[in-house]
């Protein structure tokens, strides 16, 4: 099968390795559409410590069942899924408690999804594969893990029906998270972007778009919540500023969600009267759990969320290097990449 190989910073190749096998309890997925997430980006500009080279990039993904272990009762070949890269055990501390995002052991997928074929164990198959709805493309199947990421980003922002929400970066991320808090009935959704092309596509989903260069964000976010300001600042860009500003924007007892992640060693300043007067909390969002992967997709057959909105190129998997860096120079929003099978 053809596979882009990630060989370290910069570097990688399409080239011909052996296919996955199959555990009899597991199947293989032939990737119909994978999407370019900014983990992707990031490692291969900079490497990542959880992508050793060499490797195959890629955890957004949906396809066609191609062969099912004997094992194997509820899936056919030639059923449509979306599958989840990971799944957390269910069992451990973090499990029993409810946090399954931070499970100790996760289980996941045979390797990256910039390839043919994805084999997917028994755990992943049980907890993470959901089979796409009539109508829903494979490219929004692939958008099921990224929109589960901002499902779980949005319940630790804590928001309630017509709360406001400010989201500082129109990237894929930030974009997703308008749409999922509109779709949950947040009144007004805010974005800050200085991006023109990104602002006009926040515009378009309903939320309030903003150019902080042109406009005075603090003064806009006063004028649209009548004072109180915003009752949740998701920061959807990965710099301390960032985090630092949202102290001026959000409302007393709100929340600050850093849900983008910030390089190793940054330090961020908070101001303590915010935190204790205000009880304002700083929180994090990382990952996703397998409950909020079905509901993304449940979202998605609704017609509620339209996360294939997002996706500005569809290149097929040979060009996946560039599909990257096209990402990478903020010249495409969201790449799919896609194999015609
Ligand atoms: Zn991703
Ligand atoms: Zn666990």
């Amino acid at each position: 099968m053809k596979a882009a190989i990630y060989h370290g910073p910069g570097k990688m190749t399409l080239e011909d390795v052996e296919r996955p096998s199959i555990d009899p309890a597991g199947i293989l997925v032939e990737v119909r559409a994978s999407g370019v997430c900014g983990t992707d980006v990031k490692t291969f500009l900079r490497g990542h410590r959880f992508f050793e080279p060499p490797c195959i990039l890629g955890h957004e993904f949906a396809g066609v069942v191609a062969e099912v272990g004997s094992q194997v009762k509820d899936f056919a070949p030639g059923d449509r899924v979306a599958v989840a890269p990971y799944v957390p055990c269910g069992f451990c501390p973090m499990c029993q408690g409810g946090l399954f995002e931070l499970c100790y052991k996760k289980s996941g997928v045979s390797g990256g999804a910039f390839t043919q074929y994805v084999s997917v164990p028994k755990e992943v198959l049980e907890r993470g594969t959901v089979r796409l709805p009539e109508g829903m493309s494979f490219a929004a199947g692939a958008m099921a893990e990224p929109l589960a990421c901002t499902l779980n980003g949005l319940e630790d922002c804590r928001l309630k029906l017509g709360d406001t929400l400010l989201i500082l970066g129109a990237g894929p991320m930030g974009l997703l998270s308008a749409q999922a808090a509109l779709a949950q009935g947040v009144g007004k959704v805010i974005v800050s972007e200085l991006n023109e092309e990104r602002l006009s596509k926040a515009r378009e989903i309903g939320a309030i778009p903003v150019n902080p260069k042109r406009d005075n964000l603090k003064a806009l976010v006063k004028r649209e919540t009548n004072g109180l300001m915003a009752q949740a600042v998701l920061v959807c860009v990965g710099f301390a500023e960032a985090v630092e500003e949202a102290q001026a924007y959000v409302a007393p007892g709100g929340v600050i969600n850093m849900f983008g992640g910030l390089p190793k060693d940054s330090t961020v300043t908070v101001d303590p009267g915010l935190i204790h007067y205000q009880q304002v909390s700083l929180v994090g969002s990382f990952g996703f759990t397998h409950v909020q992967f079905r509901q993304a997709v449940e979202l998605m057959a609704a017609g509620r969320i339209d996360a294939e909105r997002i996706v500005t190129h569809t290149l097929p998997l040979e060009q996946a290097a560039q599909g990257i860096k096209l990402s990478a120079e903020q010249k495409a929003l969201k790449v799919m990449l896609v194999n015609e099978g």
